[in-house]
């Protein structure tokens, strides 16, 4: 063999097990969270879910291919705040994956680098439902909160993988640049419908209608996490006709029997609407969840008018 040969050889051997070595793999609970990872990551991590975006992040079945993955994770990027409480922690433990386990530094909870709403004052008891007792975790639906995640994402991997920083900071300024433009058309498109009242099915909304000028009055489900009870919702029919109340906004994975009873006898409306990317098709990355969620809101306003 000659030396030119030798050489373009050991460049090659070179150029691919540092390329491999060099890209970080990145496990994440739900299908938001891999959609900001992947916009600050770029080529330089692969990126998986274990959740997919149509499921109920609260109650996700495990299976043998999550652990498979969690194997090989050098990091994992979980909601937090207890959401995953009944799914992640024991394959977590399973996987025996050291960089991943709670007190290493590849496990990066995003609700830490997040303005969390609904922190319980006082105790938190069962007769409560399911509270979330360390504040709601549906954070992910303020953009605001996108970019703080974004943000945390760019810095931890940069901690990880040192010689790719200013590429992960770069990336992270295209995607706040990006966010903020799709951000103010959102909020146009919401601005003729600030201060409207909605009923929401579970409490996965107050983000989302913080950020964009809603009102969540009261909820299907009586108590967080408690199916719908026959006095409660004739006080939610009440409720709405009284306040000529129109939209009850539903997670795509909870029973529509009772949002439709209720919006036949008030005149409204049963909104769909999308918690998570990949919840259905058009819903492919962050930026779609939002633009899918604000039209078919629009879109309902008008309806109901
Ligand atoms: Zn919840």
């Amino acid at each position: 063999m000659s030396k030119n040969l030798l050489a373009v050889g050991a460049l090659l051997a070179f150029g691919i097990t540092s390329h491999a070595a060099s890209k970080l793999n990145v496990m994440t609970a739900t299908e938001d969270l891999a959609s900001i990872a992947r916009e600050v990551g770029g080529d330089l991590v692969s990126v998986d879910s274990i959740a997919r975006g149509y499921q109920d992040p609260h109650f996700v079945e495990p299976k043998p291919s999550f652990l498979l993955k969690l194997q090989k994770a050098d990091a994992l990027v979980v909601v937090g705040l207890q959401l995953e409480i009944g799914w992640l922690p024991p394959l977590i433990t399973q996987s025996r994956n050291p960089k991943i386990q709670p007190s290493a530094p590849g496990y990066i909870d995003a609700s830490t680098f997040c303005k969390i709403l609904e922190i319980p004052q006082g105790q938190v008891t069962r007769a409560m439902g399911d509270v979330h007792p360390l504040g709601n975790p549906h954070y992910w639906l303020d953009p605001d909160n996108g970019r703080r995640i974004a943000k945390g994402l760019a810095d931890k991997f940069s901690t990880m993988q040192p010689a790719s920083a200013a590429q992960f900071a770069q990336a992270y300024a295209a995607f706040d640049k990006k966010l903020t433009e799709a951000q103010k058309g959102w909020e146009a498109k919401m601005a003729p419908y600030k201060g409207r009242k909605v009923i929401t099915y579970h409490r996965s909304w107050p983000n989302f209608c913080d950020r964009f000028g809603l009102n969540v009055v009261d909820y299907v489900e009586p108590k967080p996490g408690i199916p719908p009870t026959p006095a409660h919702t004739l006080d939610l029919i009440n409720l709405m006709k009284r306040d000529g109340i129109k939209l009850i906004l539903v997670e795509p994975y909870f029973d529509l029997c009772t949002p439709n009873s209720i919006a036949a006898q008030v005149g409204g409306q049963v909104v769909v609407l999308m918690p998570s990317v990949g919840g259905n098709k058009e819903t492919t990355d962050y930026f779609k969840l939002f633009d899918y969620d604000v039209n078919l809101l629009v879109n309902s306003f008008l309806k109901v008018k």
